[in-house]
């Protein structure tokens, strides 16, 4: 619909205006500082900084029932700027002008239904949320379009000269930066730092694809990640990582979305999200925490995290009594959940400050973390994945999360999951690839289950010089007797019954 057509008072609130009053707020020592300056860090204290909005109690005044009528109607609306994330303007980055808001497809990804036979073998009914279908093929896309979009109004709006956008990425941080990034070329450039060896092909292949500066660095992402640091501390770029307070914002989104597609109604809802540098799980919980606050939503769901047992210092914290939490980075193994595979994340004290605001509102029970085995991970993607999903490993973490949690009772038969597919089937596939043909390294611990593996068959049923060959096409009757001659082996091979 157009604008024009919308009824006059719906019409004067549809059209988001540039507003709030932002300002970083320092997790430790509450410093507050202005948003005109890109900052990472507490200049002060060195601490990770949360974007907030000191007039946010403006929004407070009109009401649930307002905003969930603002949101519904967007949906209807044909303005790119509100097409994706940025339908939540007010809630995502108020500050931000419509005509710098960077549109790539981001953001309104399905939820997708458990077929009765997976929801039969799970336990409890659930969908996924295929944030695998952003542009870049991951979440980070949420995060990314509002990073970037206040970076496009900083030099639309307030003179910013030409930017170069800096990142470390376990993969798909750097496939989304570097593609936003090159959507505001020639003023914005990209350069990401990768782990040697420890990114997918498809994942190296994308930063390279959309004309950035890839360093391969070796160790792991928590080296790639110092540096990345050390270089925004010295020089003049902007950080992209989910340090970066904007990207938090963003991802928030994925908590809106869920609202909006259940009608607002989160009563007996679970959401399941792997953890890697932390930086979603705290989104997801600030994203559910402002609906709540704004009476959009009545009832605020369980918030579950997940983590391997071979990056899990998250679910080490958590699992201790409050009282005898001592935060302690671990050194991570080989997971295949590598996009999840961080034994220091930067987003730690943000998990603890959203995971105690959130308990405090929705009680001791709401936050959890768990932790699953790479067996297990390796199992439910493709389970999932043989029952009509696309969920990559991480989303196969988040399935067998939702079964440890249901074997230990932290979410009851009553209860209804969503989980985060948060990546692309297709950007792990050698993960699959490596299960089908039983190649895991021992330190990884998985072994194929046997009616989980599937090979390609290969039909080649006449001699080799009456078989087609590229350049060498086969014709008349030979064609013909190829044709018939494949075809019966595959009838044969499937059982196939005759037509009468
Ligand atoms: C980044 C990423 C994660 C981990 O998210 P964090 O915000 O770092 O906790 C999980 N899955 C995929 C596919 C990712 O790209
Ligand atoms: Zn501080």
């Amino acid at each position: 619909m157009r604008l024009e057509d919308f009824a006059e008072d719906d019409r004067r609130h549809l059209i988001p205006q540039a507003g709030g009053e932002l300002e970083y707020r320092c997790l430790s020592c509450d410093a507050r500082y202005g948003i005109d300056e890109l900052l990472y860090t507490c200049p002060h204290c060195g601490q990770v900084l949360l974007i907030e909005d000191r007039a946010f109690d403006r929004l407070k005044e009109r009401g649930g029932a307002h905003w969930r009528r603002v949101f519904d109607l967007r949906r209807m609306l044909n303005l790119p700027g509100l097409k994706g994330i940025f339908r939540y303007q007010e809630l995502v980055a108020p500050v931000i002008p419509l005509d710098s808001v960077l549109y790539l497809g981001e953001g309104h990804t399905p939820l997708v239904e458990a077929t009765a036979s997976l929801r039969e073998l799970v336990g409890v009914p659930f969908h996924f949320k295929n944030d695998g279908q952003n542009p870049s093929a991951s979440f980070k896309d949420r995060g990314m379009a509002v990073a970037l979009s206040y970076i496009n109004y900083l030099i639309q709006h307030r003179g910013a000269g030409r930017v170069l956008s800096i990142c470390a990425s376990t993969g798909d941080t750097s496939a989304s930066a570097a593609l936003y990034a090159a959507y505001l070329a020639p003023r914005v450039a990209s350069a990401v730092l990768l782990p040697q060896g420890k990114v997918t092909p498809q994942q190296l292949s994308q930063p390279l694809g959309s004309g950035a500066a890839v360093f391969e660095i070796p160790g792991v992402f928590d080296d790639c990640m110092k540096v990345v640091e050390y270089l925004a501390e010295h020089y003049q770029v902007a950080l992209l990582n989910s340090k970066n307070a904007w990207r938090i914002r963003g991802q928030e989104s994925y908590a809106y979305e869920i609202a909006q597609d259940l009608d607002y109604d989160l009563q007996d809802l679970v959401v399941l999200v792997p953890i890697g540098n932390a930086g979603n799980i705290s989104a997801v919980m600030a994203g559910f925490l402002k609906l709540y606050q704004l009476e959009i939503i009545t009832h605020l769901p369980k918030i579950m995290g997940v983590q391997s047992s071979h990056a899990d210092p998250v679910f080490r914290y958590y699992q201790a009594p409050p009282e005898k939490r001592r935060w302690q980075p671990v050194t991570v193994q080989p997971s295949v959940a590598q996009a999840a595979m961080i034994g220091n994340p930067v987003s730690m004290p943000r998990v603890m400050e959203l995971a105690r605001r959130y308990e405090e509102t929705a009680g001791r029970a709401a936050f959890f973390v768990v932790q699953v085995s790479e067996q297990e991970i390796m199992d439910n993607m493709i389970q999932a994945n043989r029952h009509g999903h696309i969920v990559c490993t991480q989303g196969g973490e988040s399935l067998a999360g939702l079964r440890r949690a249901l074997e230990l009772g932290l979410v009851g038969r009553e209860e209804r999951a969503i989980l985060d597919a948060t990546a692309h089937h297709l950007k792990f596939i050698g993960f699959q690839q490596m299960y089908f043909e039983d190649r895991f390294p021992p330190e990884m611990e998985v072994r194929p289950r046997p009616e989980l593996v599937n090979h390609p068959q290969t039909v080649s049923p006449l001699p080799a010089d009456e078989l087609p060959a590229p350049g060498r096409p086969l014709q008349g009757q030979a064609f013909q007797r190829f044709v018939e001659a494949t075809a019966r082996e595959i009838a044969r091979r499937l059982e196939l019954e005759q037509r009468p």
